[in-house]
């Protein structure tokens, strides 16, 4: 089986607080604050930046001829899966009940080591029956600013040609769907490497790079082309500068 290696950046376009395993650190309001060392430095846990892509994935499906069951119970995934016949492509990619899935995603990590400005911003949680403050609940919560940098890896086990389509188009509307509490974060592709086309590692440097890898690995594929269009939209030339990014964040736009 063919499969994909990504090194993802992930760009904060809003303030950033992504909540994460209660306990695990040991913070009532966890997490982008990890422990290391003698620092707090946050990060994005994998776990999120996979559920993200995943409703992400859902969402543009169809778009790609994929299909999404859109269940969340166990049960109903059953269900609407004998009804389809097969798994959702979503479902086989992200995994399900007794299912591991064909994607696995990294923890994510700072760029650029921890930010000089965290955010601290002050929330007061209202109780849904009277409609007023709840009583103790004032809370607070560090944010990394807009324009923060993490990085990580995404490694995808292709099934079908549509596999990669489906991950690279959740990356493409990540920044529609939202991370943690109304966060806003846009994906950027680094680098994409394929194993074991004709048992060799192959890294995509350009565009004809991943035409001929993905028609090498399965003769000639119908979503070649979107692919590669998605590819040159979310791609970066190595080690990008954080002001590029910044000018990057400004709305995307398709080039035809
Ligand atoms: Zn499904």
């Amino acid at each position: 089986m063919v499969t994909a290696r990504m090194g993802i950046y992930l760009l904060a376009l809003s303030p950033l607080h992504v909540g994460g395993d209660e306990g695990r650190f040991g913070y009532e309001e966890t997490i982008v604050v990890r422990r290391t060392y003698r620092n707090y430095v946050p990060y994005v846990p994998g776990s999120t930046v996979k559920g993200v892509l995943r409703t992400a994935a859902c969402y543009v499906a169809k778009l790609v001829g994929a299909t999404c069951c859109w269940a969340k119970e166990p049960t109903e995934i059953v269900d609407r899966h004998s009804k389809m016949g097969m798994p959702c492509d979503v479902c086989r990619i992200w995994g399900y009940p007794g299912h591991r899935g064909m994607l696995s995603v990294t923890d994510f990590v700072l760029v650029d080591g921890i930010p000089t400005t965290m955010l601290r911003l002050t929330h007061i949680e209202i109780d849904d029956y009277t409609g007023r403050a709840k009583e103790g609940a004032l809370y607070v919560m560090d944010y990394v600013p807009a324009g923060t940098l993490f990085r990580g890896m995404l490694e995808l086990e292709m099934e079908r040609p549509v596999d990669l389509t489906l991950v690279l188009s959740s990356m493409y509307i990540l920044e529609y769907v939202g991370m943690g509490r109304g966060g806003i974060v846009r994906a950027y592709l680094e680098s994409l490497e394929f194993r074991d086309i004709g048992k060799k590692k192959l890294e995509v440097k350009d565009e004809n790079d991943l035409r001929k890898a993905l028609t090498q690995a399965y003769g000639s594929v119908s979503e070649v082309e979107l692919t590669v269009k998605l590819y040159r939209e979310l791609h970066l030339p190595p080690e990008p500068e954080l002001d590029l990014l910044k000018e990057l964040s400004a709305p995307r736009v398709w080039r035809w």
